[in-house]
Formats: C-alpha cells, structure tokens, sequence
C-alpha cells in the first residue's frame, strides 16, 4: 500500500495511494481564539490540527500532500480489497469447522464469505486496517453462549482463559468471534506447560475491539488483536513479578536461545513463539510474562492453524 495526504477545508486526510479514499482523518476544528467565528477556514491559524504520527511511523507513510481548502468535499473512507492470494494450506471449503487439541470443533467463519450481512461479526472488525496498515484477521470461530466458553481446547486449558478477564469483567455480547490463531496458541501453551511441568494461570488472550483501550484507540497494533498473544501470572507456585520470574520463563520458552525480551524475534522458540516483552515494555512493573507468535493475518492465518482445519 502506498499513502498520501490531503488536507481541505474539512480535514486532514491520510489517503489509500491511486484513490481518492482514506485511511484516517483527522476533522479540523475551529480554533477558540476568536469567539463567534462560525466560518473560520485553515487559513491564518484559524484551524487547530494535530497530524497524529503514527501515519509517519507506517511501513507506507506518505510522501505526498495535496492541500486544497476551497474542496468541501469529503472522500470516501477505504475498505481494504478482498485479498486473493493464493492459499496453499488445507482451505475450510469441505468443512466449516476447526477441532481444538482436545476434539472440541468450533464453527469456521471466513468473515469475508459471510460478508456484511453478518452486523454481530462486523463488530469484531476483521480485515480492518491498524494504524501501520497491517490488517485485522480474516479467520475467525463462533462462539454461540457463555457455556462454550468452559470447553477445553486442550486437556488443560479451557477456551474461556484465552479470553481478556477484562472484557469477561465488563460482561460479553453473544456470538462472539475469536481469531482462528487462539487454536495454535493454545496448543503451544499446552505444550509449554508440559516443559515446566507445572499449570501455568493465564489472565489474557484474545482482546477484541471491545476491549476499552481499543475503544479508545480503534487503529492501535498489539498481537492480542490477532488472537497470537498469551499474558500469564504464575507457573506452579512461583509468581510472575520479577526479573527472575522473566528469565525463568523466556529460557523455557526460547529453548535456551533467548535473544532478549523487547526483541522482535526474541529468539527461537520449538512452541512458535517470536516476542516477549522485557521488563522496560512494562514500565519496569512486572505483574504477568507475556508471549506471542506475531501478526499473522490474512492469507497467513490458514498456514498457522493448518494443523487443525
Ligand atoms: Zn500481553
């Protein structure tokens, strides 16, 4: 994707390259200096505008500025094309269902087949653009009542511990979609617990755009939103809040090739794991370790869950 700016009368816009469609804008808002101005216009400082630099920190930021502030016209926001590409893992079209570890099977949405006449899944927002223009997930698995939350995906882990405990907190909305990559995580977790050889407590997994801060912040990356992220307090007896705590977990993890926490990868890890966050990531308040595999997206998502389709 390439991007460029625009800026009119109405807004600053951060623009799809080729089209006349956004990403993002940011609406221009009439500076309080001059009381009673109801016709300001971005000329002579009578427009305040904050250009967020997140669109400068993308993998495409823009090169380009169009500024033309007679245009009151406002362009059409960007919808992401259905991506083509090739998929060369098993494909879900003979079957519409995933099977956890455990041989729970859950049912297979392509959220781009069921379209927008699914308003409950759109709220989930797959393929939605992030502020570095990586898209949501495309995959996802259907979970009908709180009940389905207690089956197991493997035979120590239940489904409801890869779940945000705060948006559990805040009361959840029924059918909810989890990305299909939670499968794959759980199978690694189960796999790491049997390294340690203890039960590890999870408090988050998979963080929807439910979750307040991405309320707050709908475009924000975090590996929680592609259902690839783990946060977990303890393992056996001994709780995750010290640096000690850290190394214990990331030496298991990483096979002993840990390349330091904050690195992206962190080293390489036998369970699919690629990043963990140091102690500086959590401004220096350990409380939980925490793991993912990356942003896997799109057509990578079949590749990940390959194993279970
Ligand atoms: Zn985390």
């Amino acid at each position: 994707m390439s991007t460029w700016i625009k800026l009119n009368s109405k807004a600053l816009y951060l623009m799809k390259g080729g089209t006349n469609q956004f990403i993002e804008k940011v609406d221009l808002v009439p500076k309080v200096d001059r009381p009673g101005a109801t016709n300001a216009t971005p000329i002579a400082g009578k427009f305040s505008l904050n250009i967020p630099a997140r669109w400068f920190k993308r993998s495409d930021p823009p090169g380009q500025m169009a500024i033309n502030l007679k245009d009151t016209s406002e362009p059409s926001a960007f919808k992401p094309p259905v991506v083509t590409t090739i998929i060369t893992a098993a494909t879900p079209t003979t079957s519409n269902k995933i099977k956890a570890p455990s041989g729970e099977m859950f049912e297979f949405i392509d959220s781009k087949n069921a379209g927008t006449s699914n308003p409950t899944l759109a709220d989930f927002q797959p393929n939605e653009v992030l502020n570095d223009g990586t898209l949501l997930p495309r995959y996802y698995f259907k979970v009908n009542n709180f009940k389905d939350f207690s089956k197991q995906l493997t035979a120590n882990f239940q489904l409801l511990e890869f779940i945000s405990d705060t948006e559990i907190s805040n009361g959840i909305q029924f059918p909810y979609y989890i990305p299909v990559a939670i499968i794959r995580l759980a199978d690694s977790m189960q796999k790491l617990r049997g390294k340690f050889k203890e039960p590890i407590r999870v408090s988050s997994g998979y963080r929807s755009p439910f979750y307040p801060d991405y309320q707050n912040n709908p475009s924000y990356k975090s590996a929680h939103r592609f259902g690839t992220a783990i946060d977990f307090v303890s393992v056996g007896d001994r709780v995750i809040d010290r640096q000690e705590d850290l190394d214990f977990v990331d030496d298991v993890v990483f096979d002993g090739n840990f390349l330091g926490g904050g690195n992206r990868p962190s080293g390489n890890s036998s369970l699919g794991f690629e990043f963990t966050e140091s102690a500086a990531e959590m401004g220096f308040v350990i409380h939980h370790s925490h793991l993912d595999m990356g942003y896997i997206t799109q057509d990578k998502e079949l590749v990940h869950v390959k194993d279970f389709l």
